[in-house]
């Protein structure tokens, strides 16, 4: 069973950034309407029926605002 952490308060931002929403192939990631504390709008957590647990998101996330747990970690969308 895959799981998805998100740490909002290390993100940069989906505005500035987005980076997770690029590489996710599930197009699973959305802002949030709520600023952290940093005044950035960071992810919503993702749907984890639909997620892969491919890894992309926490691979490519420059902040390490992102930790997957479970499932195939080399990339390729099933
Ligand atoms: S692990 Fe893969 S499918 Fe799941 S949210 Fe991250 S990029 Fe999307
Ligand atoms: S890749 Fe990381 S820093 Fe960039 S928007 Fe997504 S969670 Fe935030």
């Amino acid at each position: 069973m895959q799981k998805v952490t998100l740490f909002p308060q290390a993100c940069k931002g989906m505005e500035d950034c987005g980076i997770c929403a690029f590489v996710c192939p599930k197009s699973l990631f959305v802002a949030s309407e709520e600023m952290n504390e940093a005044g950035y709008l960071p992810p919503l957590p993702p749907d984890e029926e639909k997620c892969t647990a491919c890894g992309n998101c926490m691979i490519y996330c420059p902040d390490f605002a992102i930790a997957v747990e479970g499932g195939a970690t080399d990339g390729r969308e099933e």
